[in-house]
């Protein structure tokens, strides 16, 4: 068996262990003589998996008591709608800050539900930054602030929390949820769809603030409604239920490996040395993003020479380092270094782009 270093920014690379633990687990989960794909979502095994999953997801994120850990379907993108249908309540209008592909599919579908001000844009400059908020343009009468801190395909991310005052703060955290310790208070909604640093897809999770429950109007159909997942334990209808006790594997596994401060340190120092790796290439590779706000999560580069990416691409693949084509909207290549990507992987990838260049250059 030989299992490359996979840089795909989604479905992406799962903790070797976790997939151990699960193949061990596949035939006969603890004794029950079933899969966990096999059992019922209501019965006393599923519920204990489903409980101690989000317990540590607690645990990990120090989610407030105030707060309801939901584990849905339907992926991020259903959130785009689901967050006005349930936030907006009397009021008709809300923010959104515009710093990347996410943040421009999130407010298209926040349109079909009432007036979007998009309080700061940065399309102009190719996603490539993010204005400072003294430069926003905040209405206090937004239902709430809606903003994507991670931006996978630009590879932009927010270091810092916007402060939103009475208004609630809504994040798309699909790509950087799990990655380093957050304050759950600032936040009134958390979402993210799990394949990018939780586990496998199928599975969001939501992270709300009870007083933003029970606003959805009553035209918004069940599965829509936060409120009816979160009296329903996220059982309303049927979870996610292998996808949420992979979740749950990748939890442990995060706690073994010192919770989220120590991911953290263990991210920035991976990302840092990668893009010291680009800058220091004397231009053969370049980021383009405001080193203020380069991403510990996705890191694009473009090679100066465009005609040698097929080659690239290629010789990475036969070196065992694989999906590092770039998204078709940005071209180049794009190193996506969640949770589970070892240091050794990116190690891997900076020997292998030192050596190109030393051939190509
Ligand atoms: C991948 C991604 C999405 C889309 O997620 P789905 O689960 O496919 O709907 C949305 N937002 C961000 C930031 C992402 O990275």
């Amino acid at each position: 068996m030989a299992r490359v270093f996979n840089f795909s920014a989604g479905p992406a690379v799962l903790p070797q262990p976790v997939l151990e633990q699960a193949q061990a687990e596949l035939l006969d989960w603890r004794g029950a003589g079933m899969s966990v794909m096999e059992m019922s979502h209501r019965g006393k095994e599923f519920l204990s998996i489903a409980e101690q999953a989000e317990s540590d997801l607690r645990e990990l994120l120090g989610i407030p008591p105030n707060y309801k850990a939901l584990f849905l379907q339907g992926g991020a993108s259903s959130q785009f709608a689901m967050v006005p249908l349930n936030l907006l309540g009397g009021k008709t209008k809300a923010d959104y800050v515009c710093t990347g592909h996410w943040s421009k599919k999130a407010i298209a579908e926040g349109k079909r539900f009432g007036t979007v001000n998009i309080v700061a844009n940065t399309e102009e400059f190719k996603f490539t930054g993010i204005p400072p908020q003294r430069e926003w343009r905040l209405d206090p009468e937004a239902a709430y602030l809606h903003y994507v801190p991670n931006e996978t395909i630009a590879g932009v991310e927010f270091h810092w929390a916007p402060e939103a005052g009475d208004v609630p703060l809504v994040v798309d955290m699909s790509s950087t949820l799990l990655s380093r310790p957050i304050d759950v208070s600032r936040f009134g909604v958390i979402y993210a769809g799990a394949q990018k640093n939780i586990g496998p897809a199928g599975l969001t999770i939501v992270i709300i603030r009870e007083d933003l429950l029970g606003h959805a109007g009553e035209q918004v159909p069940s599965m829509f409604n936060y409120k009816v997942h979160a009296d329903n334990g996220s059982m309303y209808n049927t979870p996610p239920a292998y996808a949420w006790y992979m979740a749950g594997l990748v939890f442990q596994w995060l706690k073994q490996k010192g919770g989220l401060a120590a991911m953290a340190e263990r991210n920035q120092r991976k990302a840092d040395k990668l893009y010291a790796a680009i800058d220091g290439s004397g231009g053969f590779y370049r980021n383009p993003v405001d080193p203020a706000c380069r991403s510990w999560m996705n890191v694009p580069f473009v090679l100066a020479d465009a005609a040698l990416d097929e080659a690239f691409l290629a010789e990475a693949k036969g070196a065992g380092l694989v999906q590092l084509k770039g998204h078709r909207s940005v071209g180049g290549m794009r190193a996506s270094i969640y949770n589970a990507m070892p240091e050794e992987g990116i190690d891997a990838l900076i020997d292998f782009m030192q050596g190109f260049q030393q051939q190509k250059g």
